[in-house]
């Protein structure tokens, strides 16, 4: 390149240098060598000049204005600043095209689109913004986002940063409103914010809902009745025929198994309706896992294999009752879910993040493609074999809902013919200290 330069500037310089010095020399003038190069380094000047001025009309101007003439080197340098300036212009209307096609897209959305630059001041929003947030581009363009959307749960949403999970609000100036807002971070810490009418969706999910709470709640009544009356004819079935009696303990297993689908019905309602009540003595889990052994060795009707590890020293806040059901529904699932002479292991024990409850059987062990689906309500692995042993399709759906009450989560791993290991993971402000409470 360099040595392409200096090629260029001597076949400029050569053609006329070279006559000029054979005429000063032959004339004995000297002197007109150096007006000579003065002329040079005027033109070159004037030259530079008028490339200085080509290129501040040019930076300011959205068109690649033609350079101006040049020969040699000025020449290659105008002419590679000129494509470059064509290059960069034609990246630019394709990106301005693509942007003008989002725009155009996001306008027709009935989501409200609002993008922040990375301070949180608004760049652009569409239409619904104004109806759903009550931002709007021509008046509050460069505002910042946050303060304009009157409510502080969506203000410390923002603020927060971790957009993993959606925001549910009620519209700053509607509350019969629900949004359901999503952020996304692009480009240099830019914010997208998509807010949905989530009201017809909540209403639906409502009226869900209330529905079964209603039906579970009238169902309750009838089916304890019926089933005290079967307690009470069933020991006296012995005097009927051999059918009546098989018809009265199938009746009698059936409306128990209602009873149960009611109670879990019931109880899962309330997980998620009623915010949790921690109770005002930390949950013992000590206390809770031996009861939980003599429990489950009585839903077992016998004494089962059980080992259980529980590092004493440390409880959980939280309420008793929820906890009590999140670990006894693991602990009756594996005993329920294998056979009588495997091993169950329980053990309690506190770790970096916290706390955990594990719950391990030698059991026969869940395909990898249950796992997933496992806490969904009804979900069963085998219907067969769920209805033989009782079960509901509820237990660890109630697991999972409490252990979210408790800021924890439920993991489920399994090898089929190897067994099943579910654990309850409590957060560390969960955690309390035995010998510093
Ligand atoms: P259920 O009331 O039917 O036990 P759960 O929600 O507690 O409902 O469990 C869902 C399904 O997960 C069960 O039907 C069963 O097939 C499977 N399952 C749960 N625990 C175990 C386990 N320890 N071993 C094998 N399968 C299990």
């Amino acid at each position: 390149m360099i040595k392409q330069v200096f090629v260029t500037a001597a076949q400029q310089l050569l053609p006329w240098l070279v006559p000029a010095v054979v005429v000063a020399w032959l004339l004995d003038l000297p002197w007109l060598l150096v007006v000579l190069l003065i002329w040079v380094l005027v033109r070159r000047y004037l030259n530079l000049y008028t490339i200085v001025a080509w290129l501040k009309t040019s930076m300011h101007s959205d068109d690649a204005k033609d350079p101006p003439e040049s020969t040699g080197v000025w020449g290659e340098l105008t002419d590679g600043i000129y494509s470059l300036k064509k290059a960069n212009e034609v990246e630019r209307r394709r990106l301005e095209a693509n942007i003008q096609y989002l725009e155009h897209s996001f306008s027709s959305m009935s989501d409200a689109v609002v993008m922040t630059d990375v301070g949180g001041r608004i760049d652009w929003c569409n239409a619904s913004a104004t109806r759903l947030l009550g931002v709007r581009l021509e008046r509050d363009a460069r505002q910042y986002f946050p303060n304009l959307v009157r409510s502080p749960r969506f203000r410390e949403y923002y603020g927060a940063g971790d957009f993993r999970e959606p925001l549910v609000i009620n519209a700053p100036h509607d509350e019969s409103i629900v949004l359901e807002i999503r952020i996304s971070r692009f480009g240099k810490g830019d914010r997208l914010v998509f807010a949905r009418n989530v009201t017809r969706e909540r209403q639906l999910d409502q009226m869900r809902k209330d529905f079964i709470d209603n039906v579970s709640h009238e169902l309750r009544t009838p089916v304890t009745v019926l089933s005290g009356y079967l307690d009470t004819i069933e020991p006296m079935s012995t005097m009927l025929p051999a059918s009546m009696q098989k018809a009265i303990s199938n009746m009698h297993r059936q409306t128990d198994r209602m009873r149960a689908l009611i109670e879990d019905l019931i109880w899962l309602s309330r997980l998620e309706t009623v915010p949790v009540e921690d109770d005002a003595d930390p949950v013992d889990v000590y206390q809770l896992v031996k009861q939980l052994v003599q429990d489950a060795n009585e839903v077992a009707g016998m004494d089962r294999k059980i080992s259980v590890t529980v590092d004493e020293d440390w409880n959980i806040k939280g309420c008793y009752k929820e906890i009590y059901s999140a670990f006894s529904n693991l602990v009756f699932n594996a005993v329920r879910y294998t056979p009588p002479d495997t091993k169950i292991r329980i053990i309690w024990q506190k770790t970096n993040l916290g706390g955990e409850l594990r719950v391990a059987d030698k059991g026969a062990g869940i395909e990898p493609r249950h796992l997933s689906r496992l806490t969904e309500r009804f979900y069963r692995v085998e219907d067969s074999r769920a209805e033989s042993t009782g079960g509901t399709g509820l237990g660890l759906a109630i697991v999972k809902h409490i252990m979210m009450r408790h800021q924890g989560e439920l993991r489920i791993s399994s090898v089929l013919g190897s067994g099943s290991t579910f654990s309850c993971h409590f957060p560390n402000s969960r955690m309390q200290n035995k010998l510093q409470q």
